[in-house]
């Protein structure tokens, strides 16, 4: 497995050298924005199975531009991605083909597959609600929509409405309630916030330790990854600060979002890519994928990291993601009719 980071010469190297790896038959190559910590084991877990060897660039950003400069002479066989907007973009941009797997369609709940087999979940991660332990009473805050009830003027922390992680959320709303009740929303909780927004899923929190707020929107791993910080033990502080409260339990459920996979329409190594796929969504890796970075598998009975249990199991919205992806769209012009960053 040779790994090469996706800088402008890097990349340019690590496509001759995949071109030149694409002759024999054994191999498949990966285009990955999921970090090589959380790949690498896997990819060598397949190796040791199949005897398939895997070619992988790591590309942090960048990866649509990428695929559509290359065009069908793209040496990617297959692409692992976060959020379902970086998959869905990459349909629109026409670069995935269909793939019909039993495994997959058995292994993989119908909401969490794009209908035509574009693309495949591989784990998922709910959009929870941090909040201060003390200061947010046990049922002040049960749901999304009550980040927009005036009880919490001031007292609301996010990152950019802009970003996909929010952008998917509020899809989600549109996807449930409709146009007009999702903007009021958005607007609600915009003039709810404590600061505008900035920083990561995990500076809110921080800023809820700092007494800057109350609550805030963040993806469940985050909080595995405040809570095991050695690197960076403050971190630690942040997450004991803070409660997860899993919204709308009562009602859709909480917005779970996902990674997953799409074969290229390019791909040279077709087979072996879905067969990549499918051990991704095996038993083994599945519990890998999800532990090594506090995600929840998407195949069931598949074990969770024991911090990831600890938190409690909880009712996820079951929308079909390609209908959430469908309302991205919208969803960003709301975020700029409200004017959510300003
Ligand atoms: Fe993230």
């Amino acid at each position: 497995m040779k790994i090469i980071k996706g800088l402008l010469v890097g990349g340019f190297a690590a496509s001759l050298l995949l071109s030149a790896a694409s002759a024999s038959s054994a191999e498949v190559n990966l285009y990955s924005s999921r970090q090589p910590f959380l790949i690498d084991p896997l990819l060598k877990a397949f190796t040791d199975e199949t005897g398939i060897k895997v070619n992988m660039v790591y590309l942090k950003k960048g990866m649509l531009e990428r695929l559509k400069a290359e065009g069908r002479n793209s040496p990617a066989d297959l692409v692992l991605t976060s959020d379902v907007g970086n998959l869905s973009n990459l349909v629109e941009a026409g670069l995935l083909q269909p793939v019909n797997s039993k495994i997959l369609n058995a292994n993989i709940p119908a909401n969490l597959r794009q209908p035509d087999g574009l693309w495949y979940a591989l784990t998922t991660r709910a959009r929870v609600i941090f909040a201060h332990k003390e200061r947010v009473k046990s049922d002040d805050v049960m749901t999304y929509e009550d980040l927009a009830a005036p009880r919490m003027k001031g007292r609301v922390c996010v990152r950019s409405g802009k970003h996909e992680y929010n952008i998917s959320l509020l899809a989600s709303i549109i996807a449930d309630k409709g146009e007009v009740a999702a903007e009021t929303w958005a607007r609600g909780v915009k003039n709810n916030l404590a600061r505008r927004p900035q920083g990561n899923d995990r500076a809110q929190v921080k800023a809820i330790y700092q007494g800057e707020c109350d609550v805030s929107l963040g993806n469940t791993y985050y909080m595995g990854k405040m809570a095991t910080n050695d690197k960076d033990p403050v971190q630690k502080e942040w997450a004991k600060s803070v409660r997860i409260i899993f919204p709308n339990q009562k009602g859709r459920g909480t917005h779970v979002n996902i990674s997953g996979a799409g074969v290229t329409k390019s791909a040279k190594n077709k087979a072996n890519a879905v067969r990549l796929v499918e051990f991704l969504a095996g038993d083994k890796a599945q519990e890998m994928y999800a532990r090594g970075n506090f995600e929840y598998p998407v195949k069931s009975g598949v074990p969770l990291h024991p911090l990831v249990a600890s938190w409690g199991t909880f009712k996820a919205d079951k929308v079909p993601m390609s209908k959430v992806a469908a309302q991205r769209t919208l969803a960003t012009r709301i975020m700029d009719r409200v004017r959510f960053d300003n």
